[in-house]
């Protein structure tokens, strides 16, 4: 009987899903998977890409840490692809890899000031109030008016983060730094802006009916975006997602807005046109030029502008894959080209031997949680019946790749370790009457995870 060694890169659920899914599978000959990632922490974007006043979703990581703590997958956290451990060294370690190291960057958006100063990327801006390591503590919260970019679900986060009171945030799990951050924040308004119309939105509604929610922060609607033409009617009849959408946003028009001390503006038909300058570079206004139905559920332009003051603007057009050194890359679509998982030579059908994808970097950053889970199914089948495919280590034994590692003095968390630093957060939590207070900087992470001292 063959025994298998995988390694998966990427801890996030589509990786934690890819090893659950082949331990269990039905097949004839043994595993032994070990699983990296960059970050002292597992579960990706659950961790740090879900909003924090998500809890629900936050608390698919129970799921996902049933799965780490049968003990049968070793966790190497800490380690970086490309740096700490590369293509090579995989080979001669393990017999295949799955790459699920997802899409972390933001996608661009390409409009002249994009990078005038106060103009963001919503993963940088959800990385910080997730807490995310690599990121900078102190995120400049200055701007009274602000715009978001996008209609999807990410800039209903980001938006709802900008205009939500910190203190109905403090039962969450957010930083101590992210609090203070968004308590001194002096914004009054929040403008979301679309290309498309209210029946052509990419939110979800359970996502947006959240917005209508926020203690204190008025929804502000604008009659001349609600004059549907036969496109939207028809997909409002004929789409349940879109019909609820249309209802919960006819609801918020007939409300009572005026006393709030925020308000949240949601403006469809806006193409963007330019972040405008002030003179010394920061952003003063967002530019777009307003839409209208092109009659098959798609928009051209008017040709009439318009501008929006604002002092800050965030572009949520959707999350990006970053290449893998060694790994053939899909430059346009952000992802490692392949066929059902099976990475595929560049430019060309020919599968890549030993080199699996699943995720965000096999199928690009759209989908939910529960996708990866799918995903991962498809790939694995393909792992499971290409044993002619996979390499041939020279060191296929579980000391070699811990003996190169130390070799390297690279700084891996283990699966301890991440209890450590788990329990740890919980405990920081616990006084507070909050589930847990997230540990930031990578260097308190890494000394809590390894049983080191916490420099103070
Ligand atoms: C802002 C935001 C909010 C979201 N909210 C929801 C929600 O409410 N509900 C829902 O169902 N879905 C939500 N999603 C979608 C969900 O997060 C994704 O579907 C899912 O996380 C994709 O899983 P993945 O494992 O492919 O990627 P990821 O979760 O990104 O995991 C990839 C992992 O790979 C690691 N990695 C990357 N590069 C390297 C490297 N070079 N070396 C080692 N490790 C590496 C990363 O550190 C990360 O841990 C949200 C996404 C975003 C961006």
């Amino acid at each position: 009987m063959t025994k298998l060694r995988l390694a998966i890169v990427g801890a996030g659920p589509a990786g934690i899903y890819a090893a659950d899914i082949l331990l269990k599978a039905e097949r004839n000959f043994d595993v032994s998977i070990d699983l990296f990632d960059r970050l002292p922490a597992p579960y990706g974007l659950v961790r740090y890409g879900v909003a924090p006043d998500h809890p629900r979703i936050k608390g698919i990581v129970n799921a996902l840490r049933d799965v780490l703590d049968r003990g049968d997958i070793r966790v190497f956290g800490n380690v970086n692809f490309g740096t700490d451990i590369t293509l090579d060294d995989l080979k001669k370690h393990y017999h295949a890899v799955i790459f699920a190291t997802g899409a972390v960057r933001d996608a661009d958006l390409d409009i002249p000031g994009i990078d005038l100063k106060g103009s963001y990327g919503a993963a940088e801006f959800v990385s910080w109030f997730d807490g995310h390591p690599d990121v900078p503590r102190i995120w400049p919260l200055e701007a009274q008016s602000i715009a978001v970019i996008g209609n999807g679900n990410v800039a209903l986060d980001v938006s709802r983060m900008l205009a939500k009171h910190p203190e109905d945030l403090l039962s969450t799990e957010i930083p101590e730094n992210v609090y203070e951050g968004l308590k001194a924040s002096p914004v009054t308004d929040v403008h979301v802006f679309g290309r498309r119309g209210p029946a052509q939105v990419k939110f979800t509604p359970l996502e947006l009916r959240e917005l209508g929610e926020l203690n204190d922060v008025d929804m502000i609607l604008y009659d001349e975006d609600f004059d549907y033409d036969e496109a939207s009617k028809a997909a409002i009849a004929t789409n349940k997602q879109v019909m609820v959408i249309d209802k919960v946003l006819q609801k918020w028009r007939e409300r009572e807005v005026g006393t709030a001390s925020r308000r949240l503006h949601l403006h469809f038909y806006a193409k963007p046109l330019e972040v405008v300058s002030d003179d010394e570079g920061r952003v003063a206004a967002f530019r777009y030029e307003r839409t209208k139905p092109d009659a098959e559920g798609g928009v051209v332009g008017t040709g009439e502008i318009r501008e929006v003051p604002v002092q800050a603007i965030y572009r949520a057009v959707g999350y990006f894959g970053s290449p893998l050194e060694g790994v053939p890359f899909d430059k346009r679509h952000g992802v490692i080209p392949n066929r059902e998982g099976m990475a595929l030579k560049k430019g060309s059908n020919d599968v890549v031997p030993g080199v699996y994808a699943t995720g965000w970097i096999k199928r690009g950053p759209v989908g939910l949680i529960g996708h990866t889970k799918s995903d991962a199914m498809e790939t694995i089948k393909h792992v499971i019946n290409g044993e002619s495919n996979w390499w041939t280590p020279v060191d296929p034994t579980e000391q070699g790749v811990v003996d190169l590692l130390d070799e390297r003095g690279v700084a891996y968390t283990d699966l301890d370790g991440w209890h450590s630093l788990d329990q740890h957060e919980m405990k920081l939590g616990e006084p507070h009457g909050r589930a847990r207070i997230k540990v930031v900087p990578r260097e308190d992470m890494v000394a809590i995870s390894r049983g080191e001292s916490v420099e103070a």
